[in-house]
């Protein structure tokens, strides 16, 4: 594998590790991952700003950096679910393919004992995480508004 450096994604890989300590390293790829279940945060910037459908609601998310949280309990695990979002490729299934699609620089962070839904709560205490679209990714979670959040470092993103 490559190894990564100073990419656009950094600022916002910085910022999660200050809301969620226990981190881990960060992935590029399924190489390193593996297949146990957990939960995962999903990173990507958008160059510029897309149309995304929730059933027959169309929203415009602008250009930037996002967080999507999602759990991987399916067969292959972390591996299968998360290695599928960094590539990209996979057909239009979750609100999120929708995005990960148009991203162009992704990376994931893979967690054991937090929920996805603890994931998205812990960001958004922090006044940098807001929801761009309720309802997105969260269709069958009762407690998080969105499980997508948008990262805004300064409010002039
Ligand atoms: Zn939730």
């Amino acid at each position: 594998m490559k190894p990564v450096s100073g990419t656009a994604l950094d600022g916002l890989i910085e910022a999660v590790r200050t809301r969620v300590p226990d981190t881990g390293i960060v992935h590029r790829t399924d190489e390193t991952l593996d297949s146990d279940p957990g939960s995962y945060l999903l990173l990507l910037r958008l160059r510029s700003p897309l149309l995304v459908r929730i059933g027959k609601r169309e929203s415009r998310l602008p250009s930037g950096l996002y967080v999507y949280s999602g759990s991987a309990k399916g067969p292959g695990g972390l591996k299968a679910r998360l290695g599928r979002h960094l590539r990209g490729n996979g057909q239009l299934r979750w609100h999120i393919d929708q995005i990960t699609a148009h991203a162009d620089d992704r990376a994931g962070l893979a967690f054991r004992s937090l929920t996805e839904c603890d994931l998205t709560a812990r960001l958004l205490e922090c006044s940098s995480f807001c929801v761009p679209v309720p309802g997105f990714g969260s269709s069958d979670c009762s407690t998080c508004r969105s499980h997508l959040i948008r990262f805004q470092a300064s409010p002039e993103d």
